[in-house]
């Protein structure tokens, strides 16, 4: 995260920082209110920047009131039971069963998981709990209520969302460079896909520079998940390279200043915010069967359960399980390109052999099925019938706007554009998030 605190750095800013701040601070404001397409968040809202005054603190707590409802917070241990906890708070057995009951279907029991947090809500201090609250994420949370007849809902927290900008130079690879400033490393993935046409970032070499400016969701003031890449910048030895995201009703993508588009036709990763464990290798050693087999896939390890999405547009061919492979998914682009995703958790509701997916669609959940160590998803890629390394592959660029789309485009671009011009990529600290 780029939310280098004022306080903790050394610097003094100059008076003609200060400005540039300033006129960051309008761009963005500008930002928020000429493209509301970046507020379609629904319920929640869009703040520019988090101000440094503390919010004022809401007495209702996942629902309930705090001056009539006690809330105690703890965390789910190993081998910890709903119903076990229910009854050490005072809940009959006839009452447990009936709220698994119900939950079957909404969230069920089964489903909880140790290390996450719940709450107990109590009428006082001493009484049996009227509800247990459990948060599956930081964006959710499930209220099992016992109050009267039992009840269960999953409701999303309100969230914020914040536009915030990063920017770095390479000094010895991209991911160093966004080590070495706290950055998620979801931008890389996000600045990857969005720039990949243009730069190669399987070369990237030092002194490249890049700037970005995206969203990410707040809740309680804590960042939660990256949202949308708003716009992106590269400039290595060969030029400047620009990234625009551009959505509406047609289109939903990303193109350089002309509009011409920026994503190659098949996404670079199955699995966003990942990372590589381990890269196509014919001559791996292989660290459960201890010998040297080829890798012919890339494996992008992520958390059991993340969404695994369709490089490209294709059809299913299977949707099986194996050994090896486990729950896999193998489906086919077009006469050349097939793509293959292994050691799934399980498939997306729907997906099985002779449906069509578009880019980007969920088609299964991380996991470790078959010959795995741990959650990740073997990424394969078949080129006429032969497994190739896709990140050494040239695919062509994804289709292009029309031409009549492009005043509206340019709008767009312009506002971006000149927000990323004004970030300095040596100083990432004077545009962070908390110095607006
Ligand atoms: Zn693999």
């Amino acid at each position: 995260m780029n939310q280098n605190s004022p306080n903790t750095k050394g610097k003094s800013r100059s008076m003609i920082d200060i400005i540039a701040a300033l006129t960051v601070t309008s761009l963005l404001i500008a930002l928020y209110y000429l493209i509301p397409k970046l507020a379609n968040d629904g319920e929640s809202t869009i703040t520019v920047a988090h101000t440094h005054d503390a919010p004022i603190k809401s007495s209702i707590k996942f629902g309930f009131n705090t001056e009539n409802y006690v809330l105690e917070a703890y965390e789910m241990a190993k081998n910890q039971f709903v119903g076990e906890i229910l009854f050490k708070n005072g809940i009959s057995y006839t009452k447990i069963a009936a709220l698994e009951n119900e939950a079957t279907d909404i969230f069920n029991v089964r489903k909880i998981r140790a290390g996450k947090n719940y709450h107990i809500v109590r009428k006082d201090s001493c009484g049996p709990a009227c509800a247990l609250i459990y948060e599956p994420d930081p964006l959710h949370y499930v209220v099992y209520d016992l109050r009267d007849s039992v009840e269960v809902k999953i409701n999303e927290r309100e969230f914020v969302t914040c536009i915030e900008t990063a920017s770095g130079r390479v000094e010895s690879s991209l991911w160093g460079a966004m080590t070495a400033q706290n950055l998620d490393f979801g931008l890389v993935d996000l600045m990857e896909d969005a720039l990949a046409s243009s730069v190669d970032f399987y070369r990237t070499q030092y002194g490249d520079e890049f700037k970005l400016i995206y969203e990410r969701k707040y809740v309680d003031d804590k960042p939660v998940s990256l949202g949308r890449l708003l716009g992106a910048y590269y400039k290595n030895e060969y030029g400047e390279y620009y990234s625009i995201l551009y959505e509406n009703d047609k289109y939903e993508g990303y193109y350089d200043g002309e509009g011409r588009p920026t994503q190659k036709a098949f996404l670079r990763s199955p699995v966003r915010f990942s990372r590589i464990s381990s890269r196509f290798n014919r001559r791996r050693f292989h660290p459960i069967k201890k010998r040297r087999i080829p890798h012919l896939g890339t494996d992008y390890a992520a958390p059991y359960g993340t969404p695994i999405r369709a490089v490209a547009d294709g059809v299913i061919t299977k949707a099986t399980y194996t050994r090896n492979n486990g729950k896999y998914v193998k489906m086919k682009h077009d006469r050349t390109y097939e793509t293959q995703y292994l050691h799934m958790q399980k498939f997306a509701a729907g997906i099985r052999p002779g449906i069509k997916v578009s880019q980007g669609q969920t088609i299964g959940f991380v996991g470790s099925t078959g010959l795995a160590t741990g959650p990740h998803v073997c990424f394969r890629f078949w080129k006429n019938k032969k497994q190739i390394n896709h990140l050494r592959e040239n695919f062509p660029p994804a289709d292009p706007m029309d031409e009549a789309e492009l005043p509206a485009f340019y709008k767009q671009r312009n506002m971006i554009r000149s927000f990323l011009d004004m970030i300095d990529p040596l100083e990432p600290e004077l545009l962070a998030k908390n110095q607006l």
